[in-house]
């Protein structure tokens, strides 16, 4: 019986030294020290012992359990500390990789050229002025001398709200009138920037929404010759200063009389290209001497009052500095695209 129990011990405490994880350590002690493992089944078996065997068995059967309990005990720290060390080396940081660059934005190239158009006006004078994209037909077309059955119309369709009387911006021009009445009686010399709207066909020369910069100069002996010499000096800061630009004559209501801008081409230096259709000249802004009616309307004398307005659009300028032949690629969120400006 003691012999048993001697073999028992030393049988448990290699299986405590083998057991490689403290799942294995759990089973262990289960069977050898749990309600029904073999240390209890040995002590019911004492009855079977003469009395006089009775007590050395109990006590080393006593002496037997705590030893097996405190090694358990022991097995078990050392187990968890490995498992700890080896969770640990699992997940270590290598602090000697190189670290995961951070994905550099860039600004819209559009932004881009509508920063070097307000750095050109800004040194000239002109200030920013904000105006609402979400606009009144008074504002956007009544007031800036298109009357509601004015052909002109026709060519601005616009986007509309349930309230007739509410549209999105067709052109910048609509902030004209809110500069003046922001200004009067004093000078204006403002440049106003934003997105316009047309209903139209997308194509890859033309889409829904666009940008535009208008400008516009009110004030005392404002001529023709004023809105000459600004554009002209405009087209040399912007496509080099040996540029030279003449005027065609146009139509637009709200100025009058009205032209169109036109630079040498900086592709071919006039000689004649493809992206100039072999002119030597390329078409960049429209412009003119504000109307009466308009000055009026934004309440100038336009006995005492004279003043010039220009609208350019930054896609066109962006498509004929890079070269891009199509419009759409602005709003197309393509990276490939984006990353080459
Ligand atoms: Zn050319």
């Amino acid at each position: 019986m003691l012999e048993q129990l001697e073999q028992l011990y030393t049988d448990s405490l290699n299986a405590l030294q083998e057991a490689d994880g403290t799942a294995v350590l759990d089973t262990w002690y289960k069977d050898t020290l749990g309600r029904k493992g073999s240390i209890y089944l040995m002590t019911r078996q004492v009855g079977q012992l003469n009395k006089e065997e009775r007590p050395a068995f109990g006590q080393r059967i006593n002496v037997v359990k705590n030893e097996l309990e405190a090694a358990y005990q022991a097995r078990l720290s050392e187990l968890k500390a490995k498992e700890l060390e080896s969770q640990i080396a699992s997940s270590a940081i290598d602090v000697t990789l190189p670290g995961r660059p951070l994905p550099q934005g860039r600004l819209h190239v559009i932004t881009q050229t509508l920063r070097d158009i307000y750095r050109i006006f800004g040194d000239m004078g002109f200030q920013i002025y904000r105006s609402p994209d979400v606009e009144t037909d008074a504002f956007n077309f009544e007031l800036l001398n298109f009357p509601p059955h004015h052909p002109a119309r026709e060519m601005q369709d616009s986007f509309y709200t349930e309230n007739p009387d509410v549209i999105l911006r067709t052109h910048t021009s609509a902030g004209q009138i809110r500069a003046m009445r922001d200004y009067h009686p004093e000078p204006v010399r403002v440049i106003l920037p934003g997105m316009c709207y047309r209903n139209e066909q997308i194509t890859t020369r033309s889409s829904i929404q666009f940008t535009q910069v208008e400008g516009l100069a009110v004030g005392h002996n404002i001529s023709m010759a004023d809105l000459k010499g600004t554009l002209t000096e405009f087209a040399r800061r912007l496509f080099g200063s040996n540029r030279q630009t003449r005027f065609r004559a146009s139509y637009f209501p709200f100025t009058e009389p009205s032209a169109e801008m036109d630079v040498t081409c900086f592709l071919c230096d006039g000689k004649g290209c493809p992206v100039c259709k072999q002119t030597g000249w390329l078409e960049i802004l429209g412009s003119g001497m504000v109307h009466p009616t308009v000055l009026r309307n934004g309440g100038y004398d336009p006995e005492i009052y004279t003043g010039f307005a220009f609208g350019l659009g930054p896609e066109r300028i962006a498509m004929l500095k890079y070269g891009i032949d199509d419009i759409r690629q602005f709003w197309a969120n393509d990276l490939r695209f984006l990353q080459q400006f």
